[in-house]
């Protein structure tokens, strides 16, 4: 292969994935060398173990989506510090950090697109943006998409991937579990559905208010979600945590979310089940 094709073709996949390097990634869970062309091939899930990488909001959409549907609508607003808040160093540097990473403006993506020709509005948190965590952009992008999809009468599809609420804007962060809640209302009260997808990991104010109200809740495998750190929840309680506590597979068997969905599987998935949940709206 001749060099400039292989550094053409090198380019690309380093921007594709979260924290995917050269042509190479190590699974943390395995051990096994992947080549990223594979890796990228079955939607970021190990071929060997089955482990799910993170994904950044695009690349996620990219495997939820139909091919070529997604059409954006976040990016116009922008985060300000309303509170010129500083810790090692000024929130405005670090938002300025965040954004020259992942070329968006805060850490949620939303839009409208298809998955298996159904119509469909999204919202991707992205984790690579300072964490995922939510303030006030992340909570105004998901409950003007909400109102859109009120609007449009589409279904709702949210992937939640966040640290939690962004202390930077202290309670300003809080007050978006209430906004988005009363967006995701608006569909409620016209009968559309709302499903939310539960990446790794999902904690924090977002498991606390949008991610866990949707009337399907799904989770990737794996993945951690819960409210409080399991530490934090060890020393309050003083109680030693079973197995697997606050994994996707112990709050199925918990009731707390209805099906633990391997991601090479969600665009299949969300076709029947927005099948079934749109006939049943129709048939209302
Ligand atoms: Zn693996």
């Amino acid at each position: 292969m001749a060099l400039d094709r292989f550094f053409r073709r090198r380019r690309p996949q380093q921007q594709a994935g979260a924290d995917l390097p050269d042509l190479w990634t190590q699974c943390p869970q395995c051990k096994e060398g992947l080549y990223n062309r594979d890796l990228e091939a079955a939607s970021f899930v190990c071929p060997k173990c089955g482990h799910h990488f993170r994904l950044d909001a695009q690349k996620r959409l990219d495997v939820l989506l139909d091919e070529g549907s997604f059409r954006p609508q976040s990016g116009r607003v922008h985060p300000t510090d309303p509170l010129n808040f500083q810790d090692t160093e000024p929130y405005p540097a670090r938002l300025a950090r965040a954004q020259a990473k992942t070329g968006r403006p805060d850490a949620v993506l939303t839009g409208t697109g298809t998955i298996g020709g159904l119509p469909v509005t999204v919202a991707a948190m992205d984790f690579t943006f300072s964490g995922g965590s939510m303030g006030s952009v992340v909570g105004e992008e998901i409950a003007r998409a909400a109102e859109h999809a009120a609007r449009a009468g589409t279904p709702f599809v949210l992937v939640a991937a966040s640290g939690g609420a962004r202390m930077q804007e202290s309670a300003l962060s809080l007050m978006q579990m209430a906004k988005t809640t009363v967006a995701l209302e608006g569909l409620a009260a016209r009968g559309l559905p709302y499903i939310s997808i539960l990446s790794d990991p999902t904690t924090g104010g977002v498991t606390a208010s949008f991610a866990t109200i949707a009337d399907v809740i799904l989770a990737e495998p794996g993945a951690l979600i819960g409210f409080a750190g399991p530490r934090v929840i060890q020393q309050t309680i003083r109680q030693h945590l079973p197995e697997g506590f606050q994994r996707a597979e112990f709050l199925l068997d918990h009731g707390m979310v209805d099906d633990v969905v391997d991601r090479r599987e969600h665009r299949a998935y969300l076709t029947r089940l927005l099948g079934v949940l749109t006939r049943q709206e129709v048939g209302a």
